[in-house]
């Protein structure tokens, strides 16, 4: 039976409270987890994956979405410990994955610290080291816009690029449901682009989620704001 399952995992960063929602796809042979969180998560999710009757052993691959460290902070803890995992990212994204070519997110945040006013240094400094704590993983398997996977009846790979160069949603057919990773938000029950300010190209964001003649009847999406 096909299963798609959202973890929830609660965490707290200094006063706040925050929560992500890595998603597990379960078939009868394969079970995958996109996107597993920030570093030092691994604990986080095989505890969520227990709440939801399930285990990190069983995995068969690590789909990443993007280069950010919410997103593959943890991935190097996980392909360890379990090194059966087949890791993926899309070939645009896949340097980034690997350390290869260093990542966007910290390019952007180190030039964000130069222009910060006095009192937010401390604060920018110590988020450009947590992404230089990331630790990179190179993946085993490279997908692009428009790969069949054949997890859950069939899936599809779709560039959404924008938040980063290479940001891949996955589109499951037999459900109809889109994982798109930070493409994506809902805002007041709206589908709209995610976080603008971590966008690193916005209109070509706009452009891969908006219903257009070449989008291939993807879903379309209200630009942010
Ligand atoms: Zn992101």
């Amino acid at each position: 039976m096909n299963q798609v399952i959202v973890l929830d995992i609660k965490f707290k960063f200094g006063e706040t409270e925050d929560m992500i929602h890595p998603v597990v796809l379960k078939d009868e042979n394969n079970m995958i987890l996109i996107d597993c969180g920030y570093t030092g998560f691994l604990s986080a999710i095989e505890e969520a994956m227990k709440e939801k009757e399930l285990c990190c052993r069983d995995l068969t691959h690590v789909l990443i979405t993007h280069q950010d460290h919410d997103h593959m902070g943890a991935l190097s803890e996980l392909k360890k410990k379990y090194p059966l995992i087949q890791v993926i990212a899309s070939k645009k994204e896949s340097p980034y994955v690997s350390g290869e070519l260093k990542s966007l997110r910290l390019e952007q945040a180190e030039a964000l610290q130069r222009s910060l006013p006095e009192d937010q240094k401390a604060f920018g400094l110590a988020f450009c080291n947590i992404l230089r704590n990331v630790q990179p993983v190179k993946p085993d398997v490279e997908v692009q816009d428009g790969d069949e996977l054949p997890w859950c009846g069939g899936c599809t790979i779709i560039e959404t690029s924008g938040h980063t160069p290479g940001h891949i949603s996955i589109y499951l057919k037999q459900e109809k449901i889109m994982i798109t990773g930070d493409a994506a938000a809902l805002e007041n029950g709206e589908l709209v682009i995610a976080n603008p300010q971590f966008t690193l190209d916005r209109i070509e964001a706009e452009a891969s989620l908006l219903p257009s003649a070449g989008n291939h009847g993807r879903p379309g999406l209200r630009p942010y704001g």
